[in-house]
């Protein structure tokens, strides 16, 4: 978009696109403007940009088409996955694409917005237990992939997650940063995909560059120091014994998945730093208030914790801080139950402003 004077402008994406798959990606950083981020310059990378709006359509069409050229996915087989829900809205939008079925199993703890997005996609839809937290959605998908013959997608353990978020998210990090400076780099985990792949790219090509990891205050799985136990194919055995249920959807399953073991092994990140659900949510709050920017507690999150890094960081350092989703996909969640459906007393008094205000 151009602005020099007067009515902006724009001149289309200079293609065609030849399905929604090839609009993945690419997703632009913007700097936070209103604010106060502590001397520091802030950016995020907003990947509710996505065609069905998460970093997860990267993963999704990466795992699709990696089985494709490998043989192990064949033409019309169903596909599984266990998924807190961003994962499955991805493979819905691929799978419907390509014309795999899809079946994903849930806890039912997470959004109801989520399972309705999957199933308007066309994918089935297999709650879980909450009890049974995140290794019991993982081994219903496992022991319905072995029952029926199915592919079973692995996002917690394929190399097709952290190799696309190599080639794409960490890439697209370096070319936009071409020119700035780049002190610091905040992300959550689910799977761990996002800080795997982009942690290769950025120790390779901006080594000067801070790598900060967070996950929720009351689930510190890396934070307690204490080891995954896993079966001999790397699927985690039992819970983690440090987790607890917490808001931050998408991120923190009840145990560290094989993919997040690479960058604790590699040294990927340079410190760890914990964020309460609250404040996750508040921050989530107030980038769509104060910047416009909707996303969900994930983002939120990351974002407190790219101000707890601006509040300690030497003046002018530049921050990029990832933001996984839409806040759309919680309108059901604690995000907005202070937001309300009804008019309040300012609104009332508004509509009462005009002489014609009809009111029962
Ligand atoms: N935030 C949200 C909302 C997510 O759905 C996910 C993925 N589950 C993440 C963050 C973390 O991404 P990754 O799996 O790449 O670690």
């Amino acid at each position: 978009m151009e602005h020099k004077q007067g009515i902006r402008t724009t001149h289309g994406r200079g293609r065609l696109f030849d399905s929604v798959l090839e609009t993945i990606g690419d997703t632009p950083v913007i700097r936070v403007n209103n604010i106060p981020t502590k001397g520091a310059t802030v950016y995020v990378k907003a990947e509710a940009f996505n065609p069905a709006g998460s970093v997860k359509d990267r993963l999704a069409v990466n795992i699709i088409e990696a089985a494709e050229r490998s043989g192990t996915l064949k033409p019309g087989q169903t596909v599984i996955e266990a998924t807190s829900g961003n994962t499955g809205i991805g493979l819905a939008m691929v799978c419907a694409q390509k014309g795999y079925p899809l079946v994903v199993t849930m806890a039912d703890s997470f959004s109801i917005e989520r399972r309705r997005l999957m199933r308007m996609l066309g994918a089935k839809v297999v709650l879980t237990p909450r009890a049974l937290k995140g290794v019991g959605m993982y081994k219903k998908a496992a022991a319905l992939a072995k029952e029926h013959g199915w592919f079973l997608a692995s996002q917690f353990e394929t190399d097709a997650n952290a190799d696309i978020h190599e080639a794409t998210t960490g890439r697209e990090i370096v070319a936009d940063f071409d020119r700035s400076a780049l002190d610091y780099f905040v992300t959550g985990y689910g799977s761990g995909g996002t800080i795997s792949g982009i942690g290769r790219v950025l120790r390779k090509e901006r080594p000067e560059t801070k790598i900060i990891l967070t996950e929720p205050a009351n689930a510190q799985l890396l934070g307690s120091g204490h080891a995954q136990e896993r079966e001999t194919n790397n699927a985690p055995a039992v819970s983690h014994p440090a987790f607890e249920p917490h808001p931050i959807q998408g991120w923190t399953p009840d145990f560290i998945p094989a993919v997040l073991e690479e960058a604790v092994t590699g040294g990927y990140y340079d410190e760890l730093i914990p964020v309460a659900g609250p404040d996750a949510i508040k921050c989530a709050q107030d980038l769509a208030q104060k910047e416009g920017i909707f996303t969900g507690i994930s983002g939120g999150g990351t974002f407190a914790v790219a101000l707890a890094v601006a509040e300690k960081a030497p003046a002018g350092s530049v921050i990029l801080c990832m933001l996984p989703d839409t806040g759309e996909r919680y309108l059901s969640t604690p995000m907005f139950e202070n937001i309300a459906e009804d008019m309040d007393a300012e609104e009332l008094a508004i509509s009462m402003s005009t002489p014609d205000a009809q009111l029962e």
